[in-house]
């Protein structure tokens, strides 16, 4: 769709519908929950003098992500970016330098205009209180959930696959990988 918007949100949802593939309703929102995390963390240059200060939890697998990813830098595979699936339009962005940390949240009572799935006016102009609830919080991140080499590697006593980053779980003396302690996978083998 064509952005008709000027300033600082309009670059913004530029970038982020670049690198979704297009602007929608999820990058439109997106775009907003990381200008407001990240300000409120005092981050002005996630990408660059401050891209080593930025960790970000995202809680939802869809658009909204893409923007956060795109505009943020962070990156799973970087070890930056932890989605948490929860199925929350929902981020906590954290300053690793100050230790402060915003959880973004978007507001179920929020007033969309009807028949504009993008919602481009309102995403553009609606106040951040009107459409956010952001509280301050508090996360514990553990030396293995930082970027950097791997700090630990365990085998599974019963599959035998390596778990890395001490996601195993020691159980009656055995480490286990999660699923086979869960006895659960989302995956079931048939050949
Ligand atoms: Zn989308
Ligand atoms: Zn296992």
């Amino acid at each position: 769709m064509e952005n008709n918007y000027f300033g600082e949100y309009a670059t913004l949802v530029d970038e982020a519908g670049k690198f979704h593939g297009e602007i929608c309703h999820g990058i439109a929102l997106g775009t907003r929950m990381t200008m407001s995390g990240l300000r409120r963390i005092g981050i002005s240059d996630p990408k660059g003098a401050d891209r080593k200060k930025l960790m970000v939890f995202v809680e939802i697998d869809r658009c909204a992500t893409d923007a956060i990813m795109a505009l943020t830098g962070c990156r799973p595979g970087k070890r930056t970016m932890k989605i948490r699936d929860y199925g929350k339009m929902a981020a906590t962005f954290i300053n690793l330098e100050s230790g402060k940390s915003v959880r973004v949240v978007t507001r179920s009572n929020r007033k969309m205009p009807e028949g504009d799935p993008v919602g481009m006016p309102y995403h553009n102009e609606a106040l951040e209180e009107e459409m956010f609830s952001i509280s301050e919080v508090e996360v514990q991140l553990l030396p293995e959930d930082m970027p950097g080499k791997p700090l630990r590697k365990v085998v599974c006593d019963s599959c035998g696959e390596t778990v890395l980053d001490g996601r195993e779980i020691e159980h009656q003396g055995e480490s286990l990988c999660k699923p086979c302690f869960e006895k659960n996978d989302y995956c079931r083998v048939v050949a």
